[in-house]
């Protein structure tokens, strides 16, 4: 293959958004990606409206999301004592042009990397591709220092480069070699996912408990008509006061159920049993919520970042898948108005790296469950009316506030135009040329 016009290092959902984005305005390239072999890993995620509407854009089907997920009716916060906190509809019925999706994350990346297998070739995807660095050329290209799980490593120049390489992102280390270590505020989740009834709507997120113990759980696909049990996605979370720094080793890991069932045994209500949920599930995935300190700049003039390698921020808002498809398509968007060129990586940054970088901090101030903590400093989270605690005025302004942050306030996404109007391309492409580092 010719070497790329745009480098993209790392497939996840970002870096191949990235890709499908680049191919259908027009810009080649190229992804490298660490792991060998894609496989569909982690649980359940979010899908935004403001993410559905980029993947529509796309060409991902309605009834494609239908196979790896379920379009969701409502979201809701819900005390210790079983009483609803907060709710609202969500989606479609909620009024949005377009629904929101709780998926399967793994199948979600699965589904995007068919798409760039498909309309790119094979080739655009290196596996076992890991990136270790880049140097910034005199032509003001990019060579990218790659190594392979074979053990060869190989430079390759290319015009622009797109690190969306995740949290522990090797371009973002290389862009800002004094960032702090990674951020974590001593919450411990523990995710799975089982088969069960769904409750409420039949598609609801419900989060239940306080901002320091609670789980959240929603369906992730649609009812088996047989049995009617549908697949649950769980996240069980734990905050301590006195964080021990050596539970960071849990990225991911799996644990057995009995090693935290028992901080959630007696969480048994009429209409919901969280130990049994728990216990039905077949695995669980010990990690540490953590995100990144903000970064000043996600751009090095032919360099950008993108996704978590930008903006790892913590799940609260059930907004880091949405906001990694929506980075691909402003960095298109703005492609096709000035080139795939610096200019353009800067313009990128210029509109987001500000607000999502303050997104970052406010979902480490729990996000859109801040309404927990709000009900805890107010009532130790012990009500009968959640009126007298926190009007409903006060709770409809803080979700509408969040929503207008995150970038999904309904009517002004009703009324926007298409991030990357149709048919749109990006002008004239030339390949990179192999010069001298500087
Ligand atoms: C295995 C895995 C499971 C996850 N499961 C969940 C989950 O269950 N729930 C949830 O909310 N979020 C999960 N996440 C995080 C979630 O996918 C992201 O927050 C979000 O989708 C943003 O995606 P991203 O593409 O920016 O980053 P990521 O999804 O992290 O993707 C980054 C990609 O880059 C690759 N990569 C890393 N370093 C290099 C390198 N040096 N060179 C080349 N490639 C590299 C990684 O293998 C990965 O495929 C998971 C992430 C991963 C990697």
């Amino acid at each position: 293959m010719a070497e790329p016009l745009v480098f993209i290092s790392g497939g996840g959902i970002g870096g191949l958004a990235t890709a499908l984005t680049l191919h259908q305005i027009g810009v080649p390239c190229l992804v490298c990606e660490s792991v060998r072999e894609m496989k569909p890993l982690g649980v359940g995620i979010n899908l935004q409206p403001n993410a559905v509407r980029e993947l529509y854009d796309l060409g991902i089907t309605e009834s494609e999301l239908d196979e790896i997920g379920v379009p969701a009716k409502e979201w809701a916060l819900v005390g210790l004592n079983g009483n609803d906190i907060y709710s609202e509809t969500r989606g479609r019925i909620a009024g949005y042009h377009w629904p929101q999706y709780a998926v399967h994350r793994g199948q979600l990346q699965m589904l995007l990397y068919r798409k760039v297998v498909e309309r790119i070739g094979a080739d655009a995807v290196r596996l076992g591709a890991r990136v270790a660095g880049y140097q910034r050329l005199s032509d003001g290209g990019v060579s990218v220092q790659v190594a392979y799980a074979d053990g060869a490593r190989e430079d390759l120049a290319a015009t622009l480069v797109v690190g969306a390489d995740g949290i522990h992102s090797a371009v973002r280390a290389r862009m800002h070699p004094d960032q702090p270590p990674i951020h974590w505020g001593g919450s411990i989740m523990w995710r799975g996912v089982t088969w069960a009834k769904p409750i409420r709507t039949g598609a609801s997120f419900v989060g239940l408990g306080t901002h320091k113990h609670r789980i959240v759980f929603y369906p992730i696909s649609h009812p088996d008509p047989k049995t009617g049990l549908a697949l649950i996605n769980w996240i069980a979370e734990v905050t301590w006061d006195h964080a021990d720094a050596t539970q960071l080793d849990g990225w991911f890991r799996p644990v057995p159920i009995e090693t935290f069932l028992h901080h959630f045994a007696d969480w048994t209500w009429d209409w919901l049993d969280v130990p049994a949920l728990i216990r039905g599930g077949e695995f669980a995935f010990e990690n540490p919520m953590i995100d990144r300190d903000p970064v000043p700049t996600w751009v090095d003039g032919p360099v950008v970042l993108l996704g978590d390698a930008a903006h790892a921020m913590y799940p609260t808002g059930s907004n880091g898948a949405s906001q990694a498809i929506v980075d691909a398509r402003v960095l298109g968007a703005l492609m096709c108005e000035h080139g795939a060129t610096p200019a353009a990586l800067a313009a990128y940054d210029a509109r987001l790296c500000g607000p999502i970088s303050r997104l970052v901090l406010r979902n480490r101030g729990a996000g859109p469950f801040g309404l927990l903590n709000l009900v805890d400093e107010r009532c130790g989270g012990r009500f009968d009316n959640i009126d007298d605690v926190i009007p409903p005025d006060e709770r409809n302004a803080f979700m509408a506030d969040y929503k207008a942050a995150a970038g999904f306030a309904m009517e002004t996404l009703n009324r926007a135009p298409a991030t990357i109007a149709p048919g749109a391309r990006v002008a004239a492409v030339s390949a990179p040329q192999r010069v001298e580092a500087v």
